[in-house]
């Protein structure tokens, strides 16, 4: 099935010139794909044509299995389901700025880090650009009735960006296409476990998006016990590549650190991070660890947390706390469809059989 929303509007107006149509046909056709409408909404392309294209195309592959809201703060969390039954998840979280999107580029992921919950039965495949960008349409429509969309991105769903490469930088040319959602790089941030020769070929790719960088350890001995990819690349290395990144793109890079009770969250853990990071044009986002049960890891006292920041502070590095959004609703890191499978009486990794409503 061809993806309309994974086309540019050149390709999308070459579909229609293939098609023995003129070229302004492309135009109408990127117009409604981008505003979220079905092939059958369409009414401005004739209905010989929407029905030729009905039989090879979607506009959106993806499609809302279940969404859950929270009373909390309003943040909603999907469970999308993709044509060949897959399920990923994104969450939708309101900030006094708008909207923001956290959406998946792969389902499952085969990073392997020790405390992630979307790692545990690897990766069934990558997603499409499409697939993608289907997860934004989807949110923008549960937005359409207050008015709103979605004007910030973060890709830090499941999966690992770099390990589906081209395909996330194809989504972010899309995404950010003038003729498309237009949406602004300054609002998107692409999380990685730090693939460094990916880390660098991104930083040419002319699309200077926030990186942010999962580090979770001051040393290469703790981030070894926790993050496979650790023994791929030292952490002087990887570090070494987010500031090229941060020179070349001139975006300030940011540090994803998830406190974990007895493994990363000691004062000294705190200084030695801060001696790594000095001079670095980046900010410290602390996570204390969603508890994944499968992996009997835990985040630490809220003092503890509280005693690493201040270390962090004190020796002059940026740092936030990230404010925990959906608390009620599973909101984090592959536990909602994990939970929607064990419901089901299935594991994850096994949904590809079924097909979407
Ligand atoms: N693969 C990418 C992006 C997806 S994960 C990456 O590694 O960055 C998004 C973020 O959530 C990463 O920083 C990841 O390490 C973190 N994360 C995963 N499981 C978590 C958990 N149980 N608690 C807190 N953060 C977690």
């Amino acid at each position: 099935m061809i993806q309309l929303c994974g086309m540019t509007p050149e390709q999308l107006t070459g579909y229609m010139v293939d098609k023995g149509q003129s070229a302004f046909r492309g135009d109408q056709l990127s117009k409604w794909v981008w505003a979220g409408a079905d092939i059958g909404q369409m009414s401005n392309l004739p209905a010989a044509l929407r029905e030729q294209m009905r039989r090879e195309a979607v506009a959106n592959p993806v499609q809302i299995c279940q969404e859950r809201v929270s009373q909390l703060d309003g943040t909603r969390k999907f469970l999308f389901q993709l044509m060949d039954g897959n399920l990923v998840e994104g969450v939708l979280m309101r900030y006094k700025y708008g909207y923001t999107l956290c959406l998946s580029t792969q389902v499952g992921c085969r990073m392997g880090c020790a405390f992630c919950a979307s790692t545990l039965e690897g990766c069934a495949r990558n997603l499409t650009a499409g697939e993608m960008a289907g997860q934004v349409l989807l949110a923008n429509r549960v937005l359409q009735g207050e008015g709103a969309r979605v004007g910030n991105l973060v890709l830090m769903g499941s999966g690992e960006p770099f390990d589906n490469y081209q395909n996330v930088v194809d989504f972010l040319r899309l995404i950010t296409h003038p003729q498309g959602l237009n949406l602004s790089v300054r609002g998107i941030s692409l999380s990685t476990c730090g693939l460094v020769e990916k880390m660098d070929r991104f930083a040419g790719e002319g699309i200077p998006v926030t990186l942010s960088l999962s580090l979770h350890a001051p040393n290469d001995a703790i981030r070894r016990r926790i993050m496979p990819v650790a023994r791929a690349y030292s952490m002087e290395d990887t570090l070494a590549a987010l500031s090229r990144y941060i020179g070349r793109t001139g975006r300030r890079g940011v540090i994803e650190y998830a406190l974990i009770r007895e493994i990363n969250c000691r004062r000294e853990h705190a200084a030695e991070l801060a001696s790594r990071l000095r001079g670095m044009r980046c900010h410290v986002n602390l996570i204390p660890l969603n508890r994944v049960a499968e992996r009997g890891l835990d985040a630490p006292s809220r003092k503890q947390v509280e005693e690493f920041m201040e270390e962090l502070e004190r020796r002059h590095i940026s740092v936030t706390r990230r404010r925990e959004m959906g608390a009620d609703i599973q909101g984090a890191c592959g536990q909602l469809r994990r939970r929607f499978l064990a419901e089901a009486g299935r594991q994850a990794g096994d949904e590809g059989t079924e097909k979407p409503e």
